[in-house]
């Protein structure tokens, strides 16, 4: 293709969260919609070599990549606005900067030099984002930064920024993401934030472009045109983006307020006068005008996180759309569910999915859960964790042993349904260690999973080291439980299903992380349907 990348940086000031991977994201929507090939990428500045080996506490969900890069849940956000996948190299966060400049340096690169942050680090983090406009297939490279500038994490990206403005001239914008608070006792908006923000990125050497105003009310001309005198902008770069209903609405604000105009107009891009977004507009369009409701409980541990489950809350609101439904995500602590509790807390449910996870906290809640859906009928999608859960709560309770139980949590049960592969047993480093990203699952055409993808052959990404033990497969057939998919390649189990019930689907990948605005994921909308047709029968 050999297309000439040019680059845009998102950077931002005052607050965090004030959603520059939605900015983004919808920026690249929006050049996408004009016939421009984009990918985006996150900077984050922690020093973890990836996010993998944090916990949900810290950054939310962990988002796999095709490749098996585990990586910040902003990709997640560019993926299903865009469709188009991200790898490894959408995602750098110092620690691999670091990382690779300490490697070269022991292997001699350097040729004897004082290795420093500028020029090599800075080098490094250039490098890492040229990397992306040099395979010739992007119009337009977007670098998300993560952090607020100002902080000392951040320095050396925005250092990076000012070298690459410098050196690539008008094939180089930079759009400043700031918070214009409204303060109620002096019963207006206020620019001043902004200014500081703006000056703190002067101080390190950049001039933002646009900027673009986060804000809870509507931005006055006076407003705009006060940021724009005060920050060397001119006023069509100042852009509002009021709160929205739903993160889906923002591509369409943008583009009301131009914000992929001035993008072009500042790289020099000849503007396409079409701008096409009608998948976009039918997707929203379904969404706000759902024919029918539909209430699922999302059993986790992590019920108190906004951010834990991004991909499956999102995938519900794909699949929503797609099934003209709107889905009510009911959180529900899988430490809560217990025999005693289930009836009470999932009963009027109409669809329950069990959530992936780590270690012990919660798994018996997760196995109750299950119990409740197998035993009542109700649709029920296990993830992961969730897969495994399942295969548990067979075995005990229709296998009758008793005992039966996952490895990584009792490594001395008698039947160890779920087990590690003989390959993985001596691994020690907690990082990047896992079966990760995407594998291929071969599908039985008499079961659901077939009947939801009208595909035998898929591929679907993964994220765990412990598998469905084979040598209880046999058992399992003969008992009412399909394995629906088979991993080719390795014969690992991929998709479980009870043939005696409406729809019971226990799947090891992860079938959230490919769900996108453009193609919802088949099985979510699948279990969605599954979940209309239960409400109306019961
Ligand atoms: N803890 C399980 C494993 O490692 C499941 C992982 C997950 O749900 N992502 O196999």
């Amino acid at each position: 293709m050999n297309k000439k990348a040019k680059y845009i940086f998102v950077t931002g000031g005052v607050s965090s969260s004030l959603g520059k991977g939605i900015i983004s994201a919808s920026l690249a929507k929006l050049l996408q919609g004009r016939g421009f090939s984009v990918t985006i990428q996150k900077l984050d500045p922690y020093i973890n070599v990836d996010p993998g080996t944090l916990n949900p506490y810290e950054h939310g969900e962990c988002y796999v990549t095709e490749d098996g890069a585990e990586t910040d849940l902003d990709l997640g956000h560019y993926e299903r606005f865009s469709s188009t996948p991200t790898s490894q190299a959408n995602n750098v966060t110092t620690g691999r900067i670091y990382l690779n400049v300490i490697t070269k340096e022991r292997k001699g690169e350097y040729l004897g030099t004082t290795v420093q942050v500028i020029p090599h680090i800075t080098d490094e983090i250039k490098r890492s984002v040229q990397i992306l406009g040099e395979t010739g297939n992007y119009d337009f490279v977007i670098t998300e930064i993560g952090g607020t500038v100002g902080d000392i994490e951040s320095f050396p990206f925005v250092e990076t920024v000012r070298q690459m403005k410098w050196e690539l001239g008008h094939d180089c914008a930079v759009v400043h993401l700031t918070l214009v608070p409204f303060l109620k006792a002096a019963g207006e908006l206020k620019t001043k934030p902004t200014q500081h923000s703006v000056k703190t990125m002067l101080e390190q050497g950049v001039q933002p472009d646009i900027i673009v105003c986060r804000t809870e009310r509507v931005l006055s001309d006076g407003i705009k045109t006060k940021i724009a005198q005060f920050c060397n902008v001119t006023e069509e770069s100042v852009i509002e983006s009021i709160d929205a209903e739903s993160i889906y609405d923002v591509p369409i604000l943008m583009k009301e307020e131009k914000l992929d105009i001035v993008v072009l107009n500042k790289t020099r891009t000849k503007i396409p006068n079409e701008i096409d977004l009608a998948n976009w507009e039918q997707f929203l369009k379904r969404l706000k005008n759902p024919k029918y409701e539909v209430d699922i409980a999302l059993v986790g541990k992590y019920v108190e996180l906004k951010d834990a489950y991004k991909s499956i809350n999102e995938a519900f609101v794909h699949g929503g759309s797609a099934n003209e439904c709107k889905v009510n995500i009911k959180l529900i602590h899988s430490e809560q569910v217990t025999k005693a509790t289930a009836k009470k807390l999932l009963k009027d449910m109409d669809g329950i999915l069990v959530a992936p996870g780590f270690g012990g906290r919660g798994i018996e809640g997760k196995i109750e859960a299950i119990r409740f859906a197998r035993e009542n009928r109700i649709p029920f999608l296990g993830i992961c964790l969730g897969m495994q859960c399942a295969a548990i709560e067979f075995s005990r309770n229709v296998l009758g042993h008793k005992d039966a139980h996952t490895t990584e949590i009792e490594p001395n049960t008698t039947y160890p349904v779920i087990d590690l592969m003989e390959g993985q047993k001596d691994i020690e480093e907690m990082g990047g260690t896992m079966r990760l990203g995407a594998y291929e699952c071969k599908m039985d055409k008499n079961s659901k999973a077939f009947k939801a993808y009208q595909n035998d052959l898929v591929s679907e990404r993964h994220r765990h080291r412990f598998e469905f033990n084979n040598a209880y497969r046999e058992e399992f057939e003969k008992s009412g439980m399909r394995l629906a998919g088979i991993n080719p390649k390795e014969d690992l189990v991929e998709i479980i299903e009870l043939i005696d019930h409406p729809w019971f689907v226990g799947v090891q990948f992860h079938p959230e992380y490919k769900s996108t605005v453009r193609f919802p994921h088949p099985l979510f909308v699948d279990f969605i349907k599954a979940a209309i047709d239960y409400k109306q029968e019961k």
